[in-house]
C-alpha cells in the first residue's frame, strides 16, 4: 500500500483503530459497510484502518466489509487455547471469526476484572500463538499524573505487560491516559509527545532496533476537532479511538486527518 505524507519515508504505517467497546447490536453493522464504502470511494491510503467490535459482531462486521478497506479486531482473549473457562473467548477463535487484532490490557480490563501485567504478558503471548496482533493498551490514572509517576508508570507497564517474545513479533503499543478516556480531557501535546518519545526510548532499550518498527497510537477522547494536532507528533503513529469510532460520520473526519498531515 503507498503511504502518503509524513510517513512515506518512514516504515511505520499509520493506524486508526476503533475501540467499540460493549457496544453495538446486529443493526449498528450498517456503520460498518458504509465505514467501507466510503474508505473505498476516497481510495483512502494514508493509513491501516481497524475496528475491534464486540466478539459477537466480529465474524458478522468482517463480511460487512466487502471492499476489505477495514481490518479487525476483538478486545480481549483469555490466555489458554481453549477449556474450561466459561465466558472467556481465546485469540485462535477471535482469529477464526476474522480478527488479525487484539486489543489487550485495556484500562477498564485492568481496573474491571483486575488484569495485571502478568496476565496482559501471557494474553500477549497467546496472541503471538494465534497470529494475532496485540494492541497493547498502557496509560496512567489522573492521581499517577499529579503526582509525577506518569512516565514511570507507563514504562513499567511497557516492561511488565511483554513478553520477551515481542522481539519477533508484530506489537502495537496504545498510551491511553486513564483520565482522559471517555472524559473529553485530554493532556497537552507537549504531554503526549513526552510520553510517546519515552515509549520509544523504553522499546528500543528491550527490543533494540525493532523497537524502532511497532507503532505507538495514543488514546483518550481523540474527536475530529483534535486528531489532526495530536496525529501530527513525532512518534505518534495513529490512534485508538472510542467513543468517536462508533459513528461512521465522526470517525471518517479522524482517518481524513490523516490526509492533512
Ligand atoms: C478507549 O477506550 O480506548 C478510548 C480511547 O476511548 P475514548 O476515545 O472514548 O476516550
Amino acid at each position: 500500500m503507498p503511504i502518503k505524507g509524513r510517513f512515506m519515508n518512514g516504515t511505520i504505517v499509520p493506524i486508526i483503530a476503533g475501540n467499540w467497546k460493549m457496544n453495538g447490536l446486529i443493526e449498528q453493522l450498517a456503520e460498518i459497510s458504509n465505514l467501507d464504502n466510503m474508505l473505498e470511494q476516497m481510495q483512502h491510503k494514508a493509513g491501516h484502518i481497524i475496528i475491534c467490535p464486540p466478539a459477537t459482531l466480529l465474524n458478522m462486521a468482517k463480511k460487512c466489509a466487502k471492499y476489505g478497506q477495514i481490518s479487525f479486531g476483538g478486545q480481549n482473549c483469555h490466555w489458554e487455547e481453549r477449556g474450561a473457562h466459561t465466558g472467556d473467548i481465546s485469540a485462535e477463535m477471535l482469529a477464526d471469526c476474522g480478527a488479525l487484532y487484539v486489543i489487550l490490557g485495556h484500562s477498564e480490563r485492568r481496573m474491571e476484572h483486575g488484569e495485571t501485567d502478568e496476565i496482559v504478558q501471557k494474553k500477549v503471548g497467546a496472541a503471538f500463538r494465534a497470529k494475532l496482533t496485540p494492541i497493547i493498551c498502557v496509560g496512567e490514572s489522573e492521581k499517577e499524573r499529579k503526582a509525577n509517576m506518569a512516565v514511570e508508570k507507563v514504562l513499567s507497564q511497557i516492561k511488565n505487560s511483554l513478553p520477551s517474545e515481542a522481539k519477533n513479533n508484530k506489537i502495537i503499543i496504545a498510551y491511553e491516559p486513564i483520565w482522559a478516556i471517555g472524559t473529553g480531557l485530554v493532556p497537552t501535546l507537549d504531554e503526549i509527545k513526552e510520553m510517546h518519545q519515552k515509549i520509544r526510548e523504553q522499546l528500543v532499550n528491550l527490543f533494540g532496533e525493532h523497537g524502532m518498527q511497532y507503532p505507538i497510537l495514543y488514546g483518550g477522547s481523540m474527536k475530529p476537532d483534535n486528531a489532526k494536532n495530536i496525529l501530527s507528533i513525532k512518534n505518534v503513529n495513529g490512534g485508538l479511538v472510542g467513543g468517536a469510532s462508533l459513528k461512521t460520520s465522526e470517525f471518517i473526519k479522524i482517518i481524513k486527518a490523516l490526509d492533512e498531515i
